[in-house]
């Protein structure tokens, strides 16, 4: 399924895809052929991403300098929001905490396209040696923590300025709306609301509303700088996580048929939940997994206690596979329990859902990251366990999101630092595929390229 691709070819398959089947085949085309308004709009956008680009890196260095936790990316915040105007977008902050969101109206009506990146650094201290390296210090869960871009939302924020910074230079020929999203929180911050979610809540899907909306992460695989990757349907999973109290009556642990044993209907369950997945879901649609990873009970050899305490974490790739393993569980751990007189009360902390990339955008779109990728290009790569709550955009407006390679050219994967390392430090290399991707994926969205 890998794939690579020149550019200049890439740019040419753009032109057989804008005029369609009555037009000369990419090959075909003659060197002084006119050229059709996307290929104009690509070298436009082309020629823009490369003289913004200077930007970008002082940009990603900066903020890379000055990492920010969850819920707390003021500095960042204000960061984006100046520029944002300064390029003369219309600009709301505060959103979910401190979210901007802003908005670019194009020169002709058309739809709404949004692009996300997400802000928040990790509780990490940073080891990269890099002469820009974070020194930030911060308090999470209670400790005082080194603070760094372990998971290069640096990258990610400052990319999508520079697909700002772009769009903006070609605003006349945009037919429609554009509209960023830097949204905080995306890893989430223990006790408290934030990120996509409450980004959802508070409307940044409305006013005016989206139609379709892209996202970017950088590394998660190994790739060289430049690579882009990503699928259709399921690319990241769902993680849930359940716990289940399992009660019974406590007893004589030798004269057990005078109470009721949780410990054995704990096993049974255990067992019973191993059936969900090999014996009731089509594993033909997606993998998926149930895992019980604790379980305690019990004071003493010779007592059978009252109660047992279990929980464990479900990852599934399909939406409606998620609901139906969801209810599946809950189901085969209180029938056992009841089965032997015994109840089961089972409590799910929803995780992020599954990355879901809407299958006809995927298709549509997939020639303009093919244009811009210049390392591997695949369409239809394995998905990934980790989450994302990009996917909550994905809930309510077709969306796509992709993974941009940003390892140095010849790293080795076996040993290359990945995302939350301490020691993570990507390609900028990158920055330019980067820029470019987003910039196309709503130019060419806009252009109804595909439609
Ligand atoms: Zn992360
Ligand atoms: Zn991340």
């Amino acid at each position: 399924m890998h794939s690579t691709r020149s550019v200049a070819a890439a740019v040419l398959l753009g032109t057989f895809l804008v005029t369609g089947a009555a037009a000369q085949p990419p090959t075909g085309q003659q060197p002084g052929a006119p050229a059709t308004t996307l290929d104009v709009l690509h070298a436009r956008l082309d020629r823009a991403a490369d003289s913004v680009l200077p930007k970008v890196v002082t940009w990603r260095r900066d903020l890379h300098a000055h990492p920010e936790l969850g819920n707390q990316e003021v500095r960042t915040s204000a960061f984006l929001a100046e520029q944002l105007r300064t390029l003369g977008y219309e600009v709301r902050t505060g959103v979910a905490t401190t979210g901007v969101v802003a908005v670019l109206r194009g020169g002709k009506p058309g739809p709404v396209v949004a692009l996300r990146a997400d802000m928040d650094a990790l509780p990490v201290t940073e080891e990269t040696g890099l002469a820009f390296a974070s020194k930030e210090r911060g308090q999470y869960n209670g400790r005082e923590v080194g603070v760094m871009h372990a998971c290069g939302h640096d990258f990610h924020m400052s990319i999508l300025l520079g697909a700002a910074d772009v769009l903006a230079r070609m605003r006349d020929g945009l037919a429609g709306t554009v509209k960023i999203v830097f949204q905080p929180a995306e890893e989430g911050v223990p006790g408290e609301p934030g990120g996509a979610e409450v980004m959802v809540r508070e409307g940044v899907l409305e006013n005016p509303k989206v139609d379709a909306m892209f996202g970017l992460h950088v590394g998660i695989t190994p790739l060289e700088a430049g690579s882009i990757t990503f699928r259709p349907k399921g690319l990241m999973a769902a993680g849930d996580t359940y716990r289940i109290v399992v009660k019974g009556r406590q007893t004589h642990g030798a004269m057990p048929w005078a109470g009721v044993d949780p410990i054995v209907v704990a096993a049974q369950i255990v067992l019973g939940l191993q059936t969900v997945v090999s014996r009731q879901i089509d594993l033909t649609t997606a993998p998926a997994v149930v895992t019980v990873g604790t379980i305690e009970g019990g004071s003493r050899h010779n007592i059978v206690p009252d109660e047992v305490r279990m929980s464990g974490t479900i990852r599934t790739f399909d939406p409606e596979m998620r609901k139906e393993i969801l209810s599946r569980v809950k189901r085969t751990a209180e029938n056992i329990a009841s089965a032997a007189g015994a109840t089961a009360e089972l409590t799910l902390d929803e995780g992020y859902p599954v990355t879901w990339n809407d299958p006809a955008l995927t298709e549509r779109m997939t020639p303009s990251l093919r244009r811009v990728a210049t390392g591997t290009f695949n369409a239809s790569v394995q998905p990934t366990t980790t989450s994302e709550d990009f996917s909550y955009y994905g809930q309510k407006v077709p969306a796509l999101y992709f993974f941009l390679g940003v390892a140095p050219k010849g790293a080795d994967p076996a040993t290359w630092a990945a995302n939350h390392s301490p020691r993570f430090s990507p390609d900028e290399a990158a920055l330019i595929t980067g820029v470019r991707a987003l910039a196309s994926l709503a130019v060419d969205y806009l252009a109804g390229v595909g439609k």
